[in-house]
This record gives C-alpha cells, sequence and structure tokens, in this order.
C-alpha cells in the first residue's frame, strides 16, 4: 500500500510522514531529499543538474547518504533548499529521480513524502493526503526546526512556494482524490491519527 503525502514546505510532511510510517509499520520515502541531494551536488560539482540526477547513488534508510557520503546535515542548509528547488524545476531531473522513487515504491508498504507523490510518481496511491498550512505558521515551524528568524524564513519559504507552485513540470498541486488537511494549529499526533484513520478505512 503506497500513501502519498504531498504539500508545500513546513506544513508537517517530513514530522507527519515519518511518524505515520512507524505507527502503521511502512517504510518511509523522502523524495525532497533526493532533489536535496542533486542540488548539493549541483552546488559543490557545477555541469548539468540532469547528469546529477541521472549518475546520483542514494541510501536513505538511515540519513541521506548521496554517492557514498553522508549528507543528512548539509542538504538542510538554506542554500541547498533553494539549490533543490531550482534544479526541480528541470524535467530530465525529475524524470531520472521519478524512476528512482517508483523503482523504491514497487515493492512493500510505504509512507511516500513529496510535491508531486500523488499527483505523478504514484498516481494509484491507496490514500493521498494534501497538507497545508497558515504560510506564517509554516514560516514558524521552519525556523524553530532549523533556527534563524521567522521574517526570513517567510520569505525565502515564500519564493520557494512559488517556484514549486508555478513551475511548468509537475507543479505543486492537490492529486485528485486526495484529502485536504490543514494542519494550522493541529499537533503532530493529532495529524497522524486523521490520517491513519483514512489509512485503516482505505485498507483492503
Ligand atoms: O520537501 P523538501 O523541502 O525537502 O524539498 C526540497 C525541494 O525539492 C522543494 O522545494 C521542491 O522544489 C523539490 N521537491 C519536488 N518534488 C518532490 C519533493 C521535493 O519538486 N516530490
Amino acid at each position: 500500500m503506497i500513501v502519498a503525502i504531498d504539500g508545500p514546505a513546513g506544513a508537517g510532511k517530513s514530522t507527519v510522514a515519518r511518524a505515520l510510517a512507524r505507527a502503521l509499520g511502512f517504510r518511509y520515502l523522502d523524495s525532497g531529499a533526493m532533489y536535496r541531494a542533486v542540488g548539493l551536488m549541483t552546488l559543490r560539482h557545477g555541469g548539468p543538474a540532469s547528469e546529477q540526477a541521472e549518475r546520483l547513488s542514494l541510501e536513505l534508510d538511515d540519513g541521506v547518504v548521496a554517492n557514498g557520503e553522508d549528507v543528512t546535515d548539509e542538504i538542510r542548509d538554506p542554500e541547498v533548499s533553494e539549490a533543490a528547488s531550482r534544479v526541480a524545476t528541470n524535467p530530465r531531473v525529475r524524470a531520472a529521480l521519478v524512476q528512482k522513487q517508483r523503482e523504491l515504491l514497487g515493492d512493500g508498504d510505504w509512507v511516500a513524502e513529496g510535491r508531486d507523490i500523488g499527483t505523478v510518481v504514484a498516481p494509484d496511491a491507496e490514500v493521498k493526503v494534501f497538507l497545508s498550512a497558515d504560510p506564517r505558521e509554516r514560516a514558524r515551524r521552519r525556523a524553530a526546526e532549523l533556527g534563524g528568524d521567522a521574517e526570513t524564513v517567510l520569505r525565502e519559504q515564500a519564493l520557494r512556494d512559488a517556484q514549486d507552485e508555478g513551475r511548468e513540470h509537475s507543479p505543486l498541486a492537490l492529486a485528485p482524490g486526495a484529502v485536504e488537511l490543514d494542519t494550522t494549529g493541529l499537533g503532530v499526533d493529532e495529524v497522524v491519527d486523521r490520517i491513519a484513520a483514512i489509512v485503516r478505512a482505505a485498507a483492503p
């Protein structure tokens, strides 16, 4: 079974998806980490991002290991976030990463998190959830998680939102059949419980 969790940065996807996977005993796929790894490699080595994506070897089990190097922390840097959002506009990058994601999701039970899981990567996912939250609350959460001040995070977030929603290829959008869940003012446990209930109702 595949549970797709999409939505903008700071809507709580990572925390919720990770906790949900643990609660259900499913595996967890952080597709954003893949775009971040490509962003990081492109910042470091230059050259076409699509080549970095095509040759990327990734281990996502315990942290993020890209081309044999542990980049778990480095891919969270703000400049890598920006680079990830930029390389994510490239259709060849997307094609390479979507293929890797589909290979992983082909086997077993997964909670997969991203922007295009329900629309592109796994349109047949049994459960699709679109998490949203008030932009100010999203910025506050990200500032608390990563450090930095909420106003700067809010500005950078607005740029990233515009890039993710406005891009030509696989823009962030509500998938057909997705349940939209506004997490403003909700705790992680509450969001996880609501989605777990949707999963139980959808289970064969
Ligand atoms: O989710 P996260 O913030 O780690 O994602 C980093 C960037 O990667 C996003 O801003 C988005 O541009 C891109 N992304 C994407 N499609 C996904 C996951 C992430 O385009 N499925």
